[in-house]
This record gives structure tokens, sequence and C-alpha cells, in this order.
């Protein structure tokens, strides 16, 4: 166990903070690095016994981040920027983790940092207009402001199958990967899903595995990763202008740089529209969503993009009923899109076998395995890459409760409800790093994170500096704002399937698209004219007028502060 654990630790009682963070991931730390920043006392809680979030609970074999390692990194210290080099162009897993240690060590993060402790409750007293914290290691703090960077994929999902608690085999789930790793040499093997982190593990477990069964109830499309050794050039040259390449990136749907072509799919003839295809299909990655700019909002143009990854599957997978099933029918990226090393290529080894789900779901767990209609398969090790509770499980598994005694998963039962993904009326002083209605999941998650940090640091210093006691929003606000991320999220075709991204992935949760899908830089043009009105949109109690910040963080004008 590590000593950051410290299991012995007394508990916390009656400490009061200006701002109580939940989450270890490189959203707490970020907003504790910022909040010492400019003077605020923090203390954050963590689960986990170390930093690191995502990276510290998903060790699968495979896993590594779809987002070009030099973009997938703190911006915020231009000393960490130049000091840190990524071994790869995609970074795996041990060395994002790695990363994230070294952030905390740098920074001294640890120490504003409880670990192996999970915040179960979180109520707003309305007389002291201040939010008790109480963790399950009996911890009891207050603060002014409550901060929850629990993460958007960080609840996982395991379902429950008959049988699970009196199977024999070992049960792994990959967002909860035990941490001395797994031996896999010479097992039977069952994977369950078929999404990003099934795709990437199952071509490495397939790799030690005696045999390897994959379960697929819907087939995803993926696209080659082709990682490479960091090309060293190019380290230099971003380095070498390392602002302009970050700012250039808020300034991409997405929050980051790949090649996008302005055209319509349907402006190019096909047999054009093929060659530029396989020119990005060569490139590999998450750009290959912008290989036209309507792929994703015009039916006919997906339908060819679709069409030539299913083209790719078959041509790749030598058995034509397994290259079917492995064939999506939805719409080209309407899932989450996966990026694979070899994912399709894995299916031709003969150790390898598909098992469609579709229509005979898993029966249930036995003692040595899984029942499928009339079928039982042996196995020595169950891999559930079954995925999350995405953008509100974590949120919902702690009890938040704002005025009135309202919790907001009572608020949220319909869908969640917030203002701009960062706050939700009823709930004052509470403040969600990418929370839902934010682009989060559908950005590159780290200038994300920043973004809302920053905003949220200069909003709780205005309130200081104006001795303000409270900020909400407004309902009024808040309504405008779920209507127009349903709006935007209606134009595309995003919204067409059943994916985490609108809670279809797990039964009995609302149907609704959380994350914000118009863009970063609208977004974040929209974050900054809110504060630039000096927060109209909020109803503030208590001290002066509140102004806006003096400098603006997360434009293209941005420039960093560490106070305001
Ligand atoms: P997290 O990293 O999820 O951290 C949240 C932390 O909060 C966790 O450590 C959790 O233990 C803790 N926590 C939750 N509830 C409580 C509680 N009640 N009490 C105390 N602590 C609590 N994003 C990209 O942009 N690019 C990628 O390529 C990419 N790849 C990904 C690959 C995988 C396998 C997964 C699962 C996600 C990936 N993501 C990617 C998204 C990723 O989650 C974010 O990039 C980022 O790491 C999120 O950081 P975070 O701090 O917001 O949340
Ligand atoms: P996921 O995309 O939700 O995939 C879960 C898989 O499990 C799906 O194939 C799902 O099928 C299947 N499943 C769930 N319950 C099932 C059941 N009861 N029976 C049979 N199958 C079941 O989860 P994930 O793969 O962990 O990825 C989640 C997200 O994390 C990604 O979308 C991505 O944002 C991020 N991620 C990124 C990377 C990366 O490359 N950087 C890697 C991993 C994860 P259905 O589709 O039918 O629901």
């Amino acid at each position: 166990m590590s000593p950051r654990a410290d299991p012995d630790r007394p508990p916390e009682t009656d400490v009061e903070f200006d701002v109580v963070v939940i989450g270890g991931g490189f959203g707490g730390m970020y907003m504790l690095h910022r909040l010492r920043g400019v003077g605020m006392s923090a203390r954050a809680f963590e689960v986990a016994d170390d930093v690191g979030g995502t990276w510290y609970w998903n060790r699968y074999p495979g896993a590594r981040c779809d987002v070009e390692s030099m973009q997938y990194s703190y911006s915020f210290s231009e000393d960490l920027e130049q000091d840190w080099s990524w071994s790869e162009k995609y970074a795996s897993q041990p060395e994002i983790l790695e990363y994230a240690r070294h952030v905390a060590d740098r920074f001294e993060l640890r120490r504003d940092i409880r670990f192996r402790t999970r915040v179960t409750t979180a109520s707003f007293d309305e007389r002291a207009h201040r939010w008790t914290v109480e963790t399950d290691r009996g911890d009891r703090v207050t603060g002014r402001f409550l901060v929850s960077a629990v993460g958007c994929l960080s609840a996982a999902n395991l379902p429950a199958f008959e049988g699970m608690d009196d199977c024999q085999v070992p049960i792994l789930h990959t967002g909860q990967w035990p941490h001395r790793g797994f031996d896999f040499s010479g097992l039977r093997v069952g994977v369950i899903g078929t999404g990003s982190s099934a795709i990437q593990s199952i071509p490495v477990i397939a790799r030690d595995a005696k045999s390897v069964v994959v379960f697929q109830r819907t087939p995803n499309y993926a696209v080659p990763a082709r990682n490479t050794p960091m090309n060293r050039d190019y380290e230099r040259r971003v380095k070498a202008s390392y602002p302009d390449f970050r700012a250039l990136a808020r300034t991409r749907m997405p929050a980051f740089l790949f090649q996008y072509d302005k055209r319509s799919a349907l402006e190019v003839p096909p047999a054009a529209r093929e060659r530029h295809y396989e020119d990005y299909w060569r490139r590999g990655g998450l750009g290959f969503l912008g290989a036209f700019s309507d792929l994703l909002l015009n039916q006919a143009s997906n339908d060819s993009a679709a069409e030539f990854v299913r083209g790719k599957i078959r041509s790749v997978v030598k058995d034509p009923t397994v290259a079917r099933l492995l064939s999506p029918s939805n719409v080209f990226g309407c899932k989450r899109l996966c990026v694979d090393t070899g994912y399709y290529e894995t299916f031709n080894l003969p150790h390898v076998s598909l098992v469609d789900v579709s229509e005979t779901p898993i029966r249930r767990f036995t003692e040595t395995g899984l029942a499928v209609a009339d079928r039982h398969y042996d196995f020595d090790a169950i891999v559930c890459a079954t995925g999350f509770a995405a953008m509100t499980g974590s949120l919902d598994r702690i009890r938040i409760t704002g005025r009135n005694g309202m919790t907001l998963k009572e608020k949220w039962k319909a869908g969640p409800r917030t203002y701009l993904g960062l706050t939700s009326a009823g709930f004052p002083n509470f403040f969600t790093v990418t929370g839902p209605g934010s682009p989060s999941v559908l950005a590159n998650m780290m200038p994300a994170i920043e973004q809302h940090v920053d905003w949220i640091t200069h909003c709780l210093l205005r309130m200081e500096e104006a001795g303000a006691r409270t900020i909400e929003p407004m309902v009024a606000n808040e309504d405008d704002w779920v209507g127009h991320v349903n709006d935007v999220a209606s134009e595309s075709l995003r919204s067409t399937c059943s994916s985490w991204y609108i809670g279809a992935n797990i039964p009995g949760r609302p149907r609704v698209f959380m994350p914000y899908i118009g863009g970063f830089p609208a977004y974040l043009e929209r974050c900054n004219a809110e504060a630039e009105s000096g927060y109209a949109g909020f109803t503030i109690e208590g001290g002066a007028p509140v102004t806006p910040p003096r400098t603006f963080p997360w434009t293209t004008r941005w420039t960093a502060v560490t106070s305001n």
C-alpha cells in the first residue's frame, strides 16, 4: 500500500476550508493548484491511493490516449510543458500516470489531498452559507465552495449479470484493473464489450491468452491509431511555439488540432472522395472525423465514411461472417469513435472468436464461465469492458443536497440540468469541472478541464473581492442553456444512436444528450461573455456587485493568470 494512502490517519472534523474539491484526477489536481495560487485554502478527497484519476484506474493492457500526447497535457505551466517529454505520439496509460505523479510532485499537490477517501455526502447549510462534506472515513469538513472534479468516465458500469456472485472465475473490469496487473498467459479469456476499452485491450490480451471469446452487443467503428515513437523534430517545433499551438487548438471544435477539411463529402466526386478517405486512414487517429466537415451533420456524407470503414473491415477480416458482424450499421461517429491497433486483424487469429449477443444476450455467469443462448463457455478469466455510468455516475453516488433539502440526483432524475455545465440552480457555490452541458468528453479533456478550472477560479476570486456570500444560476438561464444543449444535439447525427452520451448504455437512465456538442470555441466565448457581464446569469447574494475579471482566460486572445 502506498504511504500516500495513510491508512491510519485520523478523521478530519470541523475543519473549515475556502473550497472542498472532490477528485484527484487532472481536474482536481489543477483545481488545487489554482486555488493555492490565489491564496484560497482547499481540501481534496480522492478514493484512490494516488493522483491520476482515469489513468490511475484504467490499467488494462493496451490502455492509451487517443489525443496526441503533445496536446493531451497541461498548458498552465510553461516550465512543465518544456521539461516533460513524451515517448510516443499517443501516450500509454503508465506514461500518463507517471506524468500525473510528476505534476503532483512538482507542485506538491498531495499535501492537500486525502487519499483512499470517498466523499459520501455534501450538504449546503443555508444559514451558514457553507457546504458540509462527509466521507467514508469519518471526515466532516466545511467549505464556502464545493467543486466536483469526479470525472465523466469514473463510475464503472458492471452490469448485474445473474450468477456473478457465484462465479469462480476472476472477473475484471477495465476501469478497475488490478494494480499488480493480470497475466493472461495460457488462459481462456472471455471479453464482454466492444467499445474503446475492449478494442484497445483485445489485441494485447490475445497475444498471451490461449483463447479469447469476444461477446459483442453492438459493433463499433475503429480507425487505426498509427502510433509511433515521438518524432523529436515535431516535439521541438511544438515546444518552440507551444502557446500558439495551444491557442490554435482552442479554435477547433474538439479543442485539438488535426487535419480538417472544410468541404462537404458530397462536393467531392466518389473516386476522389475514396482517395481522400484513404489519405485520412493512412494518417490514422480521431482526425478521420475531420475528413469532411459534414460527416456528423449530413446522413449521406456520413454514409460515405461509414461504407469506407466497413470496406476496410471487410478487407482485413478474412471470415466474411465475422467481418459482417464487426461492421456497424449505425451512424459513423455516433458512438465515440474508437482508435485501434490491430483490432480487426486480431479476429483472423485462430484462437480468437466473436459471439453476437445482440439478439441472444448473455444469459448468466456460471461457476466456470458464461451461458449464452443454449451454449456454455468455460473461461479462466472474464474481462468486462462494459464502460461507465458516464457524465453523472460519480455525482449520483454522492448525496449532494442543495437548497430546501433537494438532492442533485433528484433534480437531475429526468436528465442533468446545468448552466454552462458548471453550476446548477438550487445548489449555491457548487461547481462542476467538465459537468454535463459542457463540451467535456466531446473535447480534448485537458483544455476542457483547464478552461473550467480557470473560469471557476476567476469567479471565486471576484466573489471574494466583492464580499459576496453565494452564487447560483437563475433558473431561466439554466432552462435556456439546457434547451440550447438539446437543440444543438438534435442537429447532430450523434444524437441518433444508443450511446453513453445519452445514457443509453445502462437500462433505466434518462435518455438525454449530456455533453455540449456546439464546440469548444463557441462554448468558451459563452463562458467568457458570462464572466464579462459580471455573472449576470447568476443570482449573487451579499456583498458589493461582482465585477468581471480583469483578464479573460480561454479565448484565442487568452493570457494566463496566476492571480487576478
Ligand atoms: P477522472 O480522471 O475520472 O478523476 C476523477 C477522480 O475522482 C477519480 O480518481 C475518482 O476516484 C475520484 N472520485 C470520484 N468520486 C469520488 C468521491 N465520491 N470521493 C472522492 N473521490 C472521488 N480524454 C481525452 O481527452 N483523450 C483521451 O484519449 C481519453 N482517453 C480515455 C481513456 C479511458 C480509458 C477513459 C476511461 C477516459 C479517457 N478520456 C480521454 C477521458 C478522461 O476521463 C479525461 O481525459 C481525464 O482524465 C478526466 O480527468 P478528471 O480529473 O476530470 O476525471
Ligand atoms: P463503452 O464505450 O461504453 O463500451 C462498453 C461496451 O460494453 C459496449 O460494447 C457495450 O455494448 C458493452 N456492454 C455493456 N453492457 C453490456 C451487457 N450487459 N452485455 C453485453 N455488452 C455490454 O465503454 P469503454 O469502452 O470503457 O469506453 C468508454 C469511453 O471511455 C470511450 O467512449 C472513450 O470516451 C473513453 N475511452 C477512450 C479510450 C481511448 O482510446 N483513448 C479508451 C478507452 C475508453 P453496447 O454498445 O451495446 O452498449
